[in-house]
């Protein structure tokens, strides 16, 4: 019974460049499946995978949510994917926690710069994926051209399995190359019209039949025989052939239609159920034993080991307050529970648990091992965190965040309003691990630091509309940080004689630069007491704050590792206080001496647009520091530029793009790297905070 409700189960993600219709299909397939009763239109802004007013307002879908449907007695999550680069942390955390993706292109503009992003992200957490071409009723759409562009600039293996009926306006439905069949969706029907493939279409689907099967027989033995003895595989062979290279990620399913239209919806609905696979599927999850952090806990999708589950997912809802989205990897969690957090050591009461659907909450008494759900009023846990068991305390996989590299400086109009506006900031890094704020402590200016301004542009608005706090906001600011360029070892001494208790400690400390991206790494090396045990924290406390601000242009310091390797102590004057001066004083000296440079963020930043434009484009990037990296032709006439670019050369680049092309470019950007700034740079740099 457990596992055929496994083998029930489907955890997916709509994943999509922003415009590709994304919304609409996830939109339509919760109608389909039964439990919307009203089709949503984006366009008139009442969606129901869009939680908050500005989502609707903009079009696009900032948070992840996880809602349940049924199709053909499966119980199928689907997962909410953002579709802006800025979000992309969260592109990347939904993705862990599903099985399978279906990805939606847009039918006339193809593969885009941000689809490729995502598809590479899903690849690298190997997500099985099928492909919907949506949008097929477009003036200009084409299932060839985009299938190609799936093919050249994914390096996907396709298997198209459905043809179009009718062209643009005239689109009408699907033929179903697997069993030959032509289905039609009236406008307002749910239920489509199935029938003989007509006349006219009967050579077409033919051809394209074989080609499905000629694309299936390269990656599958048994589809590989049976068509070169010319044989014709049946239903159920062709289906389980394509299951299996879709699981093992080595073939990817096409199909198409019009989310708008309704024309298509339901068969990606089956296919999810037919191809996609089930938690049982995919190789279970790997987690780090807390007892012994040098081994692996394979995490089964087993009702009977004990509790695995990670929170994936917070947000506020309107009515009920926090919800803490999980996805359980093993064991069951149920209400009343004392669960385990790993990352707080510290155990917290599961209260209730509910289920989201499109149209209301259902709650439920557990959450079973290969399911999706959400915890109500979940106090501590923050995205990111693993729940379970005490008895087998693990630590699901940490995620790697991308580097906040945009920063700008927010200040509540009132005392009230700074009150609501911590309680504002302490939620929102709770639902968004990419948000970074910082106070300084002497001016207690407060700082956000995001992904881009388009990050910090939704984070302010969800302040003051969704926390009704009235703050003033700085212009974004690039965040540039500190490091050294070379190794050394200095020592940090804090003696002070004021009478009375004096303070005594000296820690000697050897700092050297690490990779770009590792933040900041502590070890002590002191065996013989040279420090007391209980003051070594302190020494590396020290620092870590000390890192709040560098030297040259009080910016943060980054990718050091410092290890203690020697220091003294007083029996009476030394305290906790006095070792985490001594690691301050250490920490500023080595960046006196150690060579200490500011850095940048530099953003891989991808154009394309009509090659009459590339000589202008070109001409202007050089006018920002910028490095092309190389220019590609990606469909007739149109070009792609890859180039590096200092962020702080890309603010506004929208405008100027917009006017270099007419409208016709696009472009994202990526964080890529830090590299130091230019002479000229740091002299600004250091000259404003003088
Ligand atoms: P998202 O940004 O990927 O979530 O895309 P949306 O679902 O918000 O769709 C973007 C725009 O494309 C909206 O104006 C939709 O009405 C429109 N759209 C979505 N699907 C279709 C379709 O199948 N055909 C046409 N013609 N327009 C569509």
């Amino acid at each position: 019974m457990a596992t055929k409700r496994l083998e029930h189960t489907r955890n997916i993600g709509i994943i999509a460049h922003i415009d590709a219709g994304k919304t609409t299909t996830t939109e339509r397939i919760l109608w389909h499946a039964g439990l919307t009763h009203r089709v949503g239109n984006v366009d008139e802004g009442n969606t129901v995978t869009d939680f908050m007013p500005q989502e609707r307002e903009r079009g696009i879908t900032i948070q992840s949510a996880a809602i349940t449907c049924t199709w053909r007695d499966h119980q199928i999550n689907v997962i909410d994917t953002p579709g802006h680069i800025d979000f992309t942390a969260e592109v990347q955390r939904s993705l862990r926690v599903l099985d399978g993706g279906v990805v939606v292109f847009d039918g006339v503009a193809g593969v885009e710069p941000q689809s490729e992003t995502v598809w590479h992200q899903a690849d690298r957490y190997s997500v099985p994926r099928l492909c919907f071409v949506n949008k097929m009723d477009r003036a200009g759409a084409n299932l060839d051209e985009t299938v190609a562009s799936i093919q050249d600039r994914l390096g996907a293996h396709t298997i198209v399995v459905q043809m179009p009926i009718g062209r643009e306006d005239g689109f009408s439905g699907v033929i179903d190359l697997i069993t030959m069949q032509a289905i039609h969706q009236g406008k307002e029907l749910a239920e489509p019209l199935v029938g003989p493939i007509p006349d006219e279409l009967t050579e077409e689907a033919a051809q394209r039949r074989d080609a499905m099967l000629e694309s299936l027989a390269d990656l599958d033995d048994e589809i590989a025989l049976l068509y070169i003895e010319h044989q014709e595989p049946d239903t159920e062979t062709l289906l389980a052939a394509l299951r299996k290279v879709t699981c093992d990620g080595t073939g990817v399913p096409v199909l198409c239609g019009s989310a708008f239209r309704n024309i298509g919806v339901r068969q990606v609905l089956d296919a999810v159920v037919d191809l996609l696979p089930s938690p049982v599927d995919v190789a279970p999850m790997e987690a780090i034993s807390l007892l012994d952090e040098t081994q692996r806990v394979t995490c089964h999708p087993n009702v009977t080991e004990p509790l695995a589950a990670l929170v994936f997912k917070i947000t506020t809802d309107p009515y009920v307050g926090k919800l803490s989205f999980v996805r359980v990897y093993s064991g069951i969690l149920a209400t009343g529970d004392t669960v385990y957090n790993a990352a707080l050591g510290s155990t917290e009461r599961v209260g209730r648990l509910v289920r989201m659907h499109a149209d209301h909450r259902e709650e439920v008494e557990e959450i079973r091992a290969g399911d999706i759900g959400a915890i109500l009023g979940l106090k501590s846990a923050v995205t990111g965190h693993t729940l379970c068991s005490q008895d087998r305390p693990v630590a699901l996989e940490q995620i790697t965040f991308p580097t906040p590299v945009i920063e700008m400086a927010i200040e509540p109009a009132s005392r009230a309003d700074a009150d609501k506006l911590a309680k504002a900031l302490h939620r929102l890094g709770e639902e968004d691990p990419t948000l970074a704020v910082r106070t300084d402590e002497r001016t207690s200016e407060t700082t956000l630091a995001g992904m881009g301004e388009l990050h910090l542009d939704v984070i302010v608005d969800r302040i003051r509309r969704e926390f009704g706090v009235v703050v003033q906001v700085g212009t974004p600011k690039v965040a540039y940080c500190e490091t050294i360029t070379r190794p050394l070892t200095v020592e940090g001494r804090l003696v002070k004689q004021t009478g009375g208790h004096g303070q005594y400690a000296v820690a000697e400390v050897q700092f050297e630069p690490t990779e770009p991206g590792t933040g900041f790494a502590f070890e002590n090396e002191i065996t013989h007491g040279a420090i007391p045990r209980e003051y070594i924290p302190s020494v590396e406390r020290g620092i870590r704050r000390a890192m709040h601000e560098g030297i040259l242009a009080k910016m943060p310091v980054v990718d050091i590792k410092a290890t203690l390797v020697d220091g003294k102590y007083h029996e009476v004057d030394s305290s906790d206080r006095a070792f985490e001066g001594a690691g301050a004083i250490a920490l500023r000296e080595a960046l006196e001496r150690g060579g200490s440079v500011l850095l940048e963020p530099v953003m891989r930043v991808e154009i394309v647009a009509p090659q009459e434009y590339i000589g202008d484009i070109i001409g202007d990037l050089g006018s920002r520091a910028a490095t092309v990296q190389g220019i590609e032709p990606r469909a007739t006439g149109v070009q792609t530029i890859r180039a590096d670019v200092p962020l702080a050369r890309m603010f506004g680049y929208a405008t100027t793009l917009r006017s270099l092309t007419q409208g016709r470019g696009v472009f994202t950007m990526q964080f890529e790297r830090y590299q130091q700034v230019s002479e000229e740079t740091r002299k600004e740099l250091v000259a404003e905070v003088a």
